[in-house]
């Protein structure tokens, strides 16, 4: 069975094609700068990447790049778009109305549309990105796998806010988390891994990306979780300030004449490493400045580690123990200087980390705990693609035995 994936963005696709029975890519790409000047696709097949610039005002246009793409009689993949049995789209919120990825029907497009006002960006281009899959790939099932489901496992002492109730009941102001996608799909791989999958089993998930979310994972669900209403909540992010104290922003707001528009684009865009290092949103970047000398580098460092270290503490005590420690996406794969520093004086709690097996696991699956480390610590590489079209062909098989 072949499953196209689609992210789509408000100004982006990015699309994969995948072979379920091989567990292979079979084709991918980015449709980047719609409705912008300079808008191109960018494909990639069997290792050979295309670019092409084209005029791409909308996601129609876009989409229908896609379908092209994938026909081409050089770089394509397929021969006929039948050969496509079932598309799985990414839904960055769900809200409380989706606990498990969903078969997309009018009423489920319906909910995700209820869903614009907690996710003004996102939510938008990904309905836009159904609709027009829909009209183009009619005949197959479309799915929608939700960033905020695995989430909504969380205890009501977990996820409500100590605001009056109003605001939960007439604006549905709580936390509902996201990255759930990853940390699913993280954790599943790590209980494979160890071999384990009781339902006592007490995991951290780091995932730490340009975007980052610890997840503690309990009996394999999600019982608490950093990011909140919006992603703004939790760790220091790339450009996100992360947990502050709310009246930073009424602060600056009279002190500093900021408007609610400026203070927004400051705490999203303009914190986080990139604020503190006054270098770079990049971790590779700030890591070369530290390297460097340059100390804003080296505080943005202990700040992100010293954040995630407390977040781990707390989790632990949420769960009443440990047994599993994961970091996944692009820094807890790659950087064992972040890892180790995050993992530095948690003996305590029974992790011990084994120097040399951190250090070697760089992009891989592996183990780096030391084998006396009463807590297991692994790096586990995300693939939320592969989540979203897993769930999707398991939709997709329900509704062909219907
Ligand atoms: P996204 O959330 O956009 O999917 P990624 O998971 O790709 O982001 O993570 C991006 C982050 O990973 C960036 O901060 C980048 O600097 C960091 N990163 C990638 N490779 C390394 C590396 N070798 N060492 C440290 N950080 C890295």
């Amino acid at each position: 069975m072949k499953v196209l994936v689609l992210n789509c963005g408000s100004s982006s696709i990015k699309y994969q094609l995948r072979d379920m029975e091989k567990d292979e890519v079979i084709a991918k790409g980015t449709v980047a700068k719609i409705g912008e000047p300079g808008s191109y696709i960018e494909h990639e097949t069997g290792g050979k990447k295309t670019r092409r610039e084209a005029v791409i005002p909308n996601h129609s246009e876009g989409l229908s790049l896609v379908m092209k793409a994938m026909l081409d009689e050089e770089h394509g993949v397929i021969k006929d778009l039948r050969e496509i049995a079932a598309v799985g789209h990414r839904v960055v919120h769900g809200g409380a109305a989706f606990t498990e990825p969903a078969l997309i029907t009018p009423e489920v497009q319906e909910k995700i549309r209820e869903c614009i006002p907690l996710a003004p960006l996102h939510n938008p281009a990904n309905l836009a990105g159904i609709t027009e899959a829909k009209k183009q790939l009619p005949e197959v099932p479309h799915v929608a796998v939700f960033d905020t489901a695995f989430h909504q496992t969380m205890p009501e002492k977990a996820y409500m806010y100590a605001v009056p109730r109003e605001f939960y009941i007439q604006y549905g102001v709580r936390k509902y988390g996201f990255h759930g996608t990853s940390c699913r799909y993280v954790s599943k791989k790590a209980e494979e891994m160890l071999g384990s999958s009781s339902d006592r089993l007490k995991m951290i998930i780091c995932h730490l990306g340009n975007g980052v979310t610890l997840n503690a994972v309990q009996g394999g669900k999600s019982v608490d979780t950093s990011m909140g209403l919006t992603p703004l909540e939790g760790l220091i992010m790339g450009t996100r300030c992360g947990d502050i104290d709310p009246g930073v922003i009424f602060y600056l707001h009279r002190r500093a004449n900021l408007s609610v528009e400026e203070l927004d684009k400051i705490l999203n865009k303009k914190s986080g490493l990139l604020g503190v290092s006054g270098v770079s949103n990049d971790m590779r970047e700030v890591i070369k400045g530290a390297e460097a000398g340059n100390s804003r580098c080296k505080l943005a460092l202990e700040m992100y580690a010293y954040r995630v270290k407390k977040y781990i503490g707390a989790y632990a005590a949420a769960m009443g123990g440990l047994d599993v420690l994961v970091f996944t996406a692009g820094i807890g794969e790659n950087s064992p200087l972040m890892r180790g520093m995050i993992c530095e004086n948690l003996e305590f709690l029974g992790v011990k980390l084994d120097g040399e097996a951190n250090v070697k696991t760089v992009k891989a699956e592996g183990v780096i705990s030391s084998p006396d480390s009463k807590v297991k610590v692994l790096v586990v590489p995300t693939d939320e693609e592969k989540m979203i079209a897993l769930d999707t062909m398991e939709i997709a098989e329900k509704v062909k035995k219907i």
